[in-house]
Order: structure tokens, then C-alpha cells, then sequence
């Protein structure tokens, strides 16, 4: 079947499934969408809801009553999906949201696929394909900068700049084709020069946004933040102690939860992943040298690593123990900083950070460290731009950007003929095109969507 064909089939089918997620709730949120959205959900309710847009209290039945519930109407296409929707606020819980479910396909709906909701509301024209991505990241944001750039995406911040420097090259092709058309003109109507101004003018704009991808993709992943030590130095008291001053959410890492632990912290510039590794004690996959306390995979992931001792002498070791297996920037912690002894040491031989974990001193002062650690090595966050957050979004923009550069060269050294060149230029408009989602690229579409929940 041809993109088109499979889209029109799919959109044909009225789809259902649990908004929320499921267990035990007070309240499951089931979405039904499509042309029978309806008339299928007639067949289930009584009463019938009057007024559209207006929660209206009902029985749901399938012979028997399943449940009470609040029933929603939307019409499309003013509904997420832009068909018509109908939203279904059942008790929560394992039996009830999943026997309304059952009725709703026994009369015709099929359960929805990861992200078909969202999928529709693009293939509707609601969203573009980068709002669409949007919401998915704000399903997953651990953190508030995360949170904001997605809601800026959402809001079509990115999808604008992109649709702007598409236009642009759209204009410079024109430009081109106006030149094709009057080739008996020596200067021709349109300048040489002004073509390529144009085009540098694109290249430049699209380097711009590029140059976002690192900061972009560290706001999204976080910035993996370990802590490395030989043992007892207090680096488990030092990541309790930064979660305790912060609004830490703290989560287990999938696959090493008997091992590591790890939070988000949120309370500077950039979104920060705190690893405590030292809980690795009894495997294999730390790194041993010198006694070091630290996960080897996590050495070679790592962005900043907190090199964690209580004397200078033993900084020094420590750094040096880590320093050859990570290409992470490394601050100097010295840890129990309360401690007179701490206190009263000969001058360190390195600049570090003094901290406490029993007295609060210098946490502070550490995640701002940590802070400009990241800001010199990725770049600035500058909250009023679009950023790119995604592989996706780098792949695309390089590939336009070298067309372009590519056009330039050839139209420079008059190599090729005008309508050869601009091929390049047409690639640059459909790698941008893809990008937005403006054409649907049937795999394009899959990969998005396939990270999405079921009932998004
Ligand atoms: P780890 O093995 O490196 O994770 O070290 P821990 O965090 O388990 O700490 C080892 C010992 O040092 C514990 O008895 C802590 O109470 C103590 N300790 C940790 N941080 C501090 C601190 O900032 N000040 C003082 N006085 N003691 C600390």
C-alpha cells in the first residue's frame, strides 16, 4: 500500500485505549477516537450525553453496568485528534477501565497503537511532527529547563524557524529557476552574488540552530554527574546531602538498581543525573585501581565526575586513578570539610571544592561548579531559542546544511549547470520538509511514535 493509502485506511478505524496509566487510581481516562466515535459510544451509555464539550454523568453498560462515569463528547475537528473524541473518566483500577474497554471493541473500535492519538492529531494537520515529539518529551521531562523547551516546541518555537529557512530556501530556488529561465542575460535579472548571499545567509542561520544540539540534547538526557572515591570518603553522605538541599526525584536506574542509585537534580542551570555507584562493592563492573570506588561504565559516560577525597594528598591520587579512563570534566571535592582537621590542612596543591555533607558547607557552591563545568564545555542555554533536543533534528539540519554548502561550491565555480546545483537545494527543502513533518515519511513517523505510551 502506498503511504497515503495506509494512512487514509488507518485513519478510518476508530481507536481506543486507557489514557492513564494503569493500576490501582482513583480515576482511568479512556479516549475513543475516530469517524464511529459516536455511535459507538452510544451504544454503551445512558444516559446519552446532551451537550457537546460538557462532561455529562453516565452509566456505562455492556448488558450489565460496568461503571459510572464522566462522559465527554468532542466533536472534530476541534477535538487533540481532530476527529471526533469521546473521553471517558472511569473509576480507576485493574477491572473497570479495562471492561470498558472490551465493550467499546466488541462494538467496533480497536485498540490504539503506541502514540496513534498523537499520530492522527499530525495526520489531522493539529501538529507538526516536532510538537508531536514535543509532548512526548514533556511525558518524559525529569526536569523544569526539560519542561520548558518542550513546552517551546510544543508551542511550535522550532517548527517556525525551520518553516521560516524553509521558505527561504524555497525562495532561493525561485531565484535560481528566474536565472535558468533568462539565460540570454549576461548578469542575468538576478545577481550572482545575490544567490550566494542567500544561500550563506541559510547556512549561517542553520549553523546557528546546530549549534544548539549539544546543549539541547544534555537538557533532554541530563548530565550524568558521578561520584568517585576510595571508600568511606563520604561520597553517599555527599549525594544525600545534594539531594537534600534540592527537589531531587530519585529513581533506579533500569538494569542496575541493586547497584546504583540516581537522581535528578534540578535546582541549577542544567538538569543534572547524580550517580552514587558506590554501592558497587560486590560486582565486577567497578574500577579497582587504587581502591577507587567507581562504576567503569558509568567513568565512560559520565560528563562530570566528583572526584571525592578528604585530604589534598589523596585528591591528587584520586584524580589521577580516574583521570586516564574518562574524557568527563573532573572536579576536586574534598569531602567532611566540618572536620578540624579538614579544616586546618597544609595549602592543596589543586583548586577544589570544600564540602560538608553533615554541615551543608559549600553544596552550594558545588553545583554551581558543576554548572560551569557543563556551560563551558556544551555551550549556554539560551531559554528564548529554539534548541534541538534530538539525533533527529542534528541528522536532518547537517544533511540540509551540506547540501547547501555543496549548492554554493558548484555555484561558485560555475561547475554545473544551474539546474543541476539546485538539486542540492531541493534535498536541503525535503530534509527540512521531513524534519517538520510536513511530508508524512512513513519511517520517520514510526520512529517518532513508537517511543509513545498507548492512549497518547
Ligand atoms: P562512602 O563510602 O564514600 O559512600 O562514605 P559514606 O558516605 O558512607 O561516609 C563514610 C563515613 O563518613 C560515615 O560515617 C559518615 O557519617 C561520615 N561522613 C560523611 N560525610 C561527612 C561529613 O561531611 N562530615 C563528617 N563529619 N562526617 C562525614
Amino acid at each position: 500500500m502506498t503511504t497515503v493509502a495506509r494512512s487514509v485506511a488507518q485513519l478510518e478505524d476508530t481507536i481506543v485505549a486507557v489514557a492513564t496509566p494503569s493500576g490501582r487510581g482513583a480515576l482511568a481516562v479512556i479516549r475513543l477516537s475516530g469517524p464511529d466515535a459516536f455511535a459507538i459510544a452510544a451504544k454503551h451509555l445512558d444516559p446519552q450525553p446532551s451537550q457537546m464539550r460538557v462532561p455529562q454523568l453516565c452509566s456505562v453498560y455492556d448488558g450489565e453496568v460496568l461503571d459510572q462515569a464522566l462522559v465527554t463528547f468532542f466533536p472534530g475537528p476541534n477535538s487533540f485528534t481532530g476527529d471526533d473524541t469521546v473521553e471517558i473518566s472511569t473509576h480507576g483500577g485493574y477491572l473497570v477501565p479495562s471492561s470498558v474497554i472490551a465493550a467499546l471493541i466488541s462494538s467496533g473500535a480497536r485498540q490504539a497503537l503506541p502514540g496513534e492519538f498523537t499520530r492522527r492529531a499530525v495526520l489531522n494537520g493539529k501538529l507538526d511532527i516536532l510538537q508531536a515529539e514535543a509532548i512526548g518529551d514533556l511525558i518524559d521531562a525529569r526536569s523544569q529547563t526539560m519542561q520548558r523547551t518542550a513546552l517551546g516546541q510544543l508551542d511550535g518555537g522550532l517548527s517556525r524557524r525551520l518553516l521560516s529557512l524553509r521558505d527561504n530556501l524555497i525562495d532561493l530556488e525561485a531565484l535560481i529557476v528566474y536565472d535558468i529561465d533568462f539565460p540570454e542575460e549576461d548578469d542575468g535579472p538576478v545577481s550572482r552574488e545575490r544567490v550566494e548571499k542567500a544561500a550563506t545567509d541559510i547556512v549561517e542561520s542553520l549553523k546557528a540552530l546546530l549549534a544548539t544540539a549539544p546543549a539541547g540534547e544534555l537538557i533532554r538526557e541530563g548530565a550524568i554527574v558521578v561520584i568517585a572515591g576510595r571508600p568511606n570518603v563520604g561520597k553517599s553522605s555527599l549525594f544525600n546531602a545534594l539531594l537534600g538541599r534540592s527537589r531531587a526525584i530519585v529513581t533506579e536506574i533500569p538494569g542496575t538498581t541493586r547497584d546504583a542509585l540516581e537522581a535528578v537534580i534540578d535546582s541549577g542551570k542544567w538538569p543534572l543525573r547524580l550517580v552514587d555507584t558506590a554501592g558497587l562493592r560486590e560486582t565486577d563492573d567497578r574500577i579497582e585501581r587504587l581502591g577507587i570506588e567507581v562504576s567503569e561504565r558509568y567513568l565512560a559516560d559520565a560528563h562530570v565526575i566528583l572526584a571525592c577525597a578528604e585530604s589534598p594528598d589523596q585528591l591528587a591520587e584520586t584524580i589521577d586513578a580516574i583521570a586516564r579512563d574518562t574524557s568527563a570534566q573532573i572536579i576536586a571535592v574534598r569531602t567532611k570539610a566540618d572536620l578540624v582537621a579538614n579544616r586546618e590542612q597544609s595549602p592543596d596543591s589543586r583548586p577544589n571544592i570544600a564540602v560538608s555533607a553533615e554541615s551543608g558547607l559549600g553544596l552550594q557552591d558545588l553545583i554551581e561548579r558543576i554548572d560551569e563545568a557543563l556551560s563551558e564545555k556544551h555551550g549556554e542555554i539560551a531559554p528564548e531559542l529554539p534548541i534541538l533536543t534530538k539525533a533527529r533534528h542534528r541528522h536532518a539540519l547537517t544533511l540540509a546544511c551540506s547540501e547547501i554548502e555543496q549548492f554554493l561550491r558548484a555555484w561558485r565555480e560555475e561547475n554545473l549547470p544551474a539546474t543541476i546545483a539546485s538539486i542540492h537545494l531541493r534535498t536541503a527543502v525535503s530534509s527540512l520538509e521531513e524534519l517538520i513533518g510536513t511530508v508524512e515519511v512513513e519511517d520517520v513517523f514510526d520512529r517518532v511514535f513508537s517511543s509513545f505510551c498507548v492512549g497518547k
